[in-house]
């Protein structure tokens, strides 16, 4: 669900590992995160990998490399791996919204 104030507070801190599951208040359990995917991932830490149906970790942003999971073609996002599809698709980032905002922030140098 779009929110037309979104873009407006882009991060929040989010609990990787979120505190039901053992999650600190460190540093190193915390990120910034988007409202939007701050609120879909809630509290978690796996989903359903959309082609092998399989339970699959999600990215871990302290843990993992970014361009190892994810490619952005134009302003879709596609996951390279079981965790960047299953990311991609817990988080709904192709979401009409969030490609909407891509295109906004997409700037030729
Ligand atoms: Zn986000």
């Amino acid at each position: 669900m779009a929110n037309s104030w979104e873009p407006y507070f882009p991060y929040h801190i989010e609990h990787i590992v979120a505190k039901q599951h053992g999650g600190s208040d460190d540093p190193p359990n915390l990120a910034f995160a988007c409202h939007h995917c701050n609120r879909i991932k809630g509290p978690n830490l796996s989903s359903i990998d959309p082609d092998s149906g399989l339970i699959t970790s999600l990215f871990h942003p302290r843990l993992e490399h970014w361009a190892d999971h994810f490619a952005r073609e134009g302003s879709r996002l596609r996951g390279l791996t079981a965790t960047g599809r299953t990311t991609v698709y817990l988080l709904q980032m192709n979401a009409p919204h969030r490609m909407e905002l891509r295109d906004l922030n997409s700037v030729d140098f």
